[in-house]
């Protein structure tokens, strides 16, 4: 659907893409798992559960670099190791998933129609969790929200996060990143992830130092899961 005809839809100024794609491609994937048959409708919702979990299944193996599919460049950066994948209890692992469900659409349509608005949206992603729904109060929360917007630009630029080389000498550190820092270009924050969830960024970071949350700790948790 051209971006003139959505945007007259109320699809917002640049409209969001929207195509019948998705809707007839699900019908025909339901309709071959049915084998075209009718069904009564107890029988209907098992299959399509059968055929829900079968797709879940092929999005965790895509991710986790164990399936045929693979997700397209721009959203490899949802992607973990099949290793790293295995050592996550299950509530990481959801976690894995649900970004991928929650990452925002990146679509062809998109890039066309963008030359032809006036870019007014924020077009450089989210997090998986917000600053309302991360449930932290330790922080007022302009300042909560200002360190959020600040982990997504960090976390998305892809050159702001860098692993520490080697292996975590220590078995309860899971990983060790370096991030830019805002301050000091030449001196980036250390943040360090351990087993137990518990994320920790360097005393030379004001914002850690004082709320123990900052914009470096939240983009490195994101980055790790
Ligand atoms: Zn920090």
């Amino acid at each position: 659907m051209s971006a003139e005809i959505r945007s007259k839809c109320g699809l917002g100024y640049p409209p969001k893409p929207y195509t019948q794609n998705a809707n007839e491609c699900i019908n025909r994937v339901v309709k071959s798992n049915l084998n075209c048959q009718k069904q009564t409708i107890p029988e209907f919702i098992k299959a399509l559960k059968r055929t829900i979990l079968r797709q879940e299944t092929e999005i965790k193996l895509a991710l986790t670099g164990q399936s045929d599919f693979k997700p397209k460049s721009e959203y490899s950066y949802l992607e973990v190791t099949e290793d790293r994948y295995f050592r996550m209890d299950l509530k990481q692992k959801e976690h894995v998933f649900k970004k991928f469900q929650n990452a925002n659409l990146k679509s062809r349509h998109q890039e066309e129609d963008e030359g032809m608005f006036i870019d007014d949206t924020e077009h450089c992603g989210a997090l998986t969790v917000t600053a309302d729904g991360s449930g932290i109060t330790s922080v007022p929360f302009p300042i909560l929200k200002g360190l959020f917007e600040k982990a997504a630009t960090l976390y998305h630029s892809r050159s702001d996060i860098v692993s520490f080389p080697g292996k975590p000498r220590a078995s309860n550190i899971i990983s060790k990143y370096f991030i830019t820092s805002s301050t000091d270009a030449k001196k980036p924050h250390l943040v360090t992830i351990l087993y137990t969830g518990q994320v920790t960024c360097d005393s030379n970071c004001p914002r850690w130092e004082i709320y123990k949350v900052c914009s470096h700790s939240i983009a490195a948790a994101e980055h790790c899961n």
